[in-house]
């Protein structure tokens, strides 16, 4: 038996890297866990990887009706979520005066307008049930910004303001939702900075190392527990110390 026994929990962006290994968390504390990716054929083969107990879906999520589909095909197959994982997101990197509309555009659709997106489609349920956890996936980036990355910044910040004033809604029908604001870990995403750009930051953090995936998945694991009933509204910084 683990934490999550019997549970249902949504993980967007469980192909790769932070999500993964929420996922991979969830799964193994008993959880049925449903992931997402862009292609649906990638989500299923990361799925199939994980666990049994862990089904793909192809979702797009900065498409408002892809969303309401997949939430609704999850629901169907597994039942109403008691937690969701707003953890997909993406870089398009650029300094500000030669940022391109797409750029900009691209990063808020799908940082931004899929949290909204995904936690009107589940509302109902968990409403309904009168219980739920949503872990929203912000960065420190949204915190204190970083020059080339203001869309980046602007959708991770926009995170936090929703995800206060969404606390306030839910809060009354026992369900929680809290921001966690990861400093550098290594994945994919971070990856593509290079090696030399990657140095450099480390040398900045405190602890004088990345974080890894695991570490970011056991604090959602914690915000998703029933342990944590009476937390909500809060940030948590994952970052070796850089945001201090
Ligand atoms: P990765 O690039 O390793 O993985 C991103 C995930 O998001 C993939 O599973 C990808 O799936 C999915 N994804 C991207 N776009 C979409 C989309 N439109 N629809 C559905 N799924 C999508 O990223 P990380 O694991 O590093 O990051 C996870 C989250 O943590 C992000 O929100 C990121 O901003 C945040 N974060 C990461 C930090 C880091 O240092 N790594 C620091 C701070 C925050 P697929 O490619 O299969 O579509």
């Amino acid at each position: 038996m683990g934490r999550f026994t019997d549970k249902i929990v949504i993980v967007t962006g469980g192909t790769r890297g932070i999500g993964k290994a929420c996922a991979e968390l969830f799964a193994q504390e008993g959880a049925q866990v449903a992931i997402c990716g862009r292609d649906a054929t990638t989500a299923a083969e990361a799925a199939q990887a994980i666990g049994p107990n862990v089904k793909g879906y192809g979702c797009d999520i900065s498409d408002s009706a892809a969303v309401d589909a997949f939430i609704g095909d999850v629901s169907k197959d597994l039942g109403a979520p008691w937690a969701l994982v707003n953890n997909a997101g993406i870089t398009r990197d650029g300094l500000l005066m030669r940022l391109k509309d797409e750029q900009w555009h691209e990063v808020i659709k799908t940082n931004l307008d899929s949290i909204f997106y995904l936690c009107r489609a589940t509302a109902r349920g968990m409403l309904k049930q009168r219980q739920g956890r949503i872990i929203n996936m912000s960065s420190i980036i949204g915190i204190r910004g970083q020059a080339g990355q203001s869309n980046y910044a602007a959708a991770k910040a926009g995170i936090i303001g929703f995800s206060k004033a969404y606390a306030q809604e839910v809060a009354s029908r026992n369900i929680t939702v809290n921001v966690i604001a990861p400093g550098f870990i290594e994945t994919d995403m971070t990856a593509a900075l290079g090696e030399n750009a990657m140095e450099s930051i480390v040398e900045k953090v405190p602890m004088k190392r990345a974080g890894q995936a695991m570490e970011v998945a056991h604090a959602v694991a914690y915000l998703a527990s029933e342990e944590a009933g009476y937390i909500t509204g809060t940030v948590l910084s994952i970052d070796g110390g850089l945001g201090i």
